[in-house]
């Protein structure tokens, strides 16, 4: 390994050699160095319990010494091969995902990123309807590639300014600033009903799919109520248009079942996933009815994903989270966050709304005008991380504190966040 080089001087180098779109938390921000399961240590030694979790990609705790394992056995036997050669890991863990999967979601193709896995998705989708146009959500997001940056409803990460066309978006199901002035319940989910709105008056009628997150992650940790995606399945069924979920951010156990949507209890004609599928390795997926993925058959390959290493490196982490239970354990420990963040909502009027599933939870903070306290969360994140804590933020107007740790953490670590939480409320 190079030699240590220090916080500043990482700093400067990233300020000279990457490009500047790669932003980074904290004013003086850490340089991480070791992580060992729901902790991570910087170059002074410092101990950080970690509640981000790399935006919900460590679900099995950092170097988690069973992937580490599999991937180390995996990278002295066999390191790369293309797909055009017969290998076993690809094939095993298409076959775990389809066990694991809502519905009759049966074939894979493996990529490396969510992006891509939703590009992959798209073209699917296209490929079987023989349509071209999409649906989204406003605030929304589904990747930084071209097409997935077009298909992101949120302006914070939509860069392009010559997005693909084509994608048309529908009120996302944002109760706590309804974006039709309603109140659920008595909208009677009117958010849902108004992508038919959409199809009929926003599109030529053909539309291959409609992209959505379960929980939008960067959005805000938008919580839909539980009827809304059946509703919206129900639409789009009635359209001949294809539901894409996009569990890149919400698989894996993290809201308390394996996958998000099964909240909801919709079958989606294709999911993609990637983030928490390697626990870190890079590694995406997107997963189809057969009927449906039966249509791509003109040669597709992508030299890196599912590799036998990142594949190794998966399977290890489906089994860890089944011989752990990461998903009842996820609910669990999510209800003690959440009623805990709840009961600190009482008492400081900072915090506006608590909503989430599971171990996804965010905090949206406002002012006495419920306007965005965007500057009290920034100076929250830093006192936490003084503290050894480390949180996430998210949101058009990045007012909402996101709880998203390993779900290894504990309920001391639960209390310890609330504790010092409190503490840090109470001096803002
Ligand atoms: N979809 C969702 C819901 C995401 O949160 C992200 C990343 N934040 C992506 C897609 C893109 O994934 P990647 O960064 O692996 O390309």
């Amino acid at each position: 390994m190079d030699q240590y080089i220090g916080p500043e001087e990482v700093l400067r180098k990233k300020r000279e050699y990457l490009i500047p779109c790669v932003y980074h938390f904290y004013d003086q921000p850490m340089q991480l160095v070791r992580g060992e399961m729901q902790y991570l240590y910087d170059h002074t030694g410092k101990r950080y319990l970690d509640c981000f979790a790399g935006v919900s990609v460590v679900n099995c705790g950092h170097c988690n010494p069973d992937i580490t394992k599999a991937i180390c056995d995996q990278v002295t036997t066999l390191q790369h091969t293309c797909t055009i050669y017969l290998t076993q890991n690809i094939v095993n863990l298409a076959e775990r995902l389809s066990q694991i999967t809502p519905g009759r979601l049966q074939k894979s193709f493996f990529c490396s990123s969510g992006s891509e896995a939703n590009e992959g998705a798209a073209l699917l989708a296209s490929i079987y309807t023989g349509n071209h146009e999409f649906i989204s959500l406003r605030q929304g997001l589904h990747g930084r590639t071209k097409l997935g940056m077009s298909l992101t409803g949120l302006s914070l990460w939509r860069t392009d300014a010559s997005p693909v066309g084509g994608i048309s978006f529908a009120s996302n199901a944002y109760c706590y600033r309804c974006p039709l002035g309603k109140q659920y319940p008595v909208c009677d989910l009117a958010c849902a009903d108004e992508i038919e709105t959409v199809i009929k008056t926003a599109t030529s009628g053909k539309v291959a799919a409609m992209f959505a997150e379960p929980i939008q992650g960067n959005g805000g940790m938008i919580t839909p109520p539980l009827g809304y995606f059946k509703r919206v399945k129900q639409i789009l069924e009635a359209y001949g248009i294809l539901f894409i979920v996009d569990e890149v951010q919400t698989g894996f156990g993290r809201t308390g079942k394996m996958f998000a949507i099964e909240h909801y209890e919709v079958e989606p004609d294709i999911m993609t996933v990637a983030k928490a599928l390697a626990n870190g390795t890079p590694v995406g997926a997107f997963i189809a009815k057969p009927e449906i993925a039966d249509k791509y058959t003109r040669p597709g390959a992508s030299t890196l994903g599912g590799n036998p290493v990142t594949a190794a490196a998966a399977l290890a982490t489906l089994d860890v989270i089944a011989n752990n239970d990461l998903p009842a354990r996820a609910a669990a420990l999510g209800a003690q966050l959440k009623a805990g963040l709840l009961a600190l909502q009482e008492r400081y009027p900072l915090i506006g709304d608590v909503r989430g599933l599971g171990l996804m939870l965010g905090a949206e903070l406002v002012s006495a005008d419920k306007s965005p306290a965007s500057h009290e969360l920034d100076t929250i994140l830093e006192k936490l991380k003084d503290r050894g804590i480390l949180v996430g933020k998210n949101g058009p107007n990045r007012n909402v504190l996101a709880f998203q740790p390993p779900l290894v953490i504990t309920r001391e670590d639960v209390d310890y966040l609330l504790n010092q939480l409190d503490d840090v409320l109470a001096e803002v």
